[in-house]
């Protein structure tokens, strides 16, 4: 059985970022070992996130495979997603966007959805929350650019206080210069 973790097609910094740190979270910390995957190409920004954390590009899938047990991260929404989710299983979301319903499980599952700018943001809240605050600076590197991305360095009116401070946390990691790395 293999554990993914996963956004929607087309995805975007926070779509590829938000299962990579998330991965690594249940992985390293949680032992429950899990691969990041993506459901489309990179785009541009992503690519450039990504190479500057030295963090290698997840595997695109077209298709969930039977037996696989899925985290989505970044969607709820069933039309946003590779094909085959019915014959695998879902087991958790983290996510900010409206609950669009469609999504149907055998038992309960986690959910994690926040009125907040950025899926990072609540990954990192997760963290925080199990006590892991002490992560690698490339996993804090791309969340904080999945939330500057997001926020459009904080220039979106969805931007929140929550995902201020989580940039905040996370530079004190990284150590980036936000407007340099926004640019
Ligand atoms: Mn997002």
């Amino acid at each position: 059985m293999t554990k993914i973790a996963i956004g929607q097609i087309n995805p975007d910094t926070d779509t590829v970022c938000s299962p990579i740190a998330y991965a690594w979270f249940l992985s390293e910390k949680l032992n429950h070992p899990t691969t990041p995957k993506i459901a489309g190409e990179l785009n541009k920004e992503t690519k450039f996130v990504l190479q500057k954390f030295s963090l290698p590009t997840p595997e695109i899938i077209n298709k969930f495979t039977e037996g696989d047990e899925v985290i989505l991260l970044d969607t709820n929404n069933p039309e946003e997603l590779v094909d085959g989710l019915e014959s695998a299983k879902l087991i958790e979301i983290v996510d900010h966007h409206k609950l669009v319903g469609g999504l149907s499980t055998s038992e309960p599952i986690k959910v994690t959805i926040k009125p907040l700018a950025c899926t990072a943001t609540i990954v990192w809240q997760i963290m925080k929350d199990s006590g892991v605050s002490k992560i690698p600076k490339e996993i804090a590197g791309i969340m904080l650019s999945a939330i500057l991305s997001d926020t459009l360095k904080f220039t979106s009116p969805t931007t929140t206080d929550e995902d201020k401070k989580a940039v905040e946390e996370l530079n004190v990691i990284c150590n980036e210069d936000i407007d340099k790395l926004s640019e």
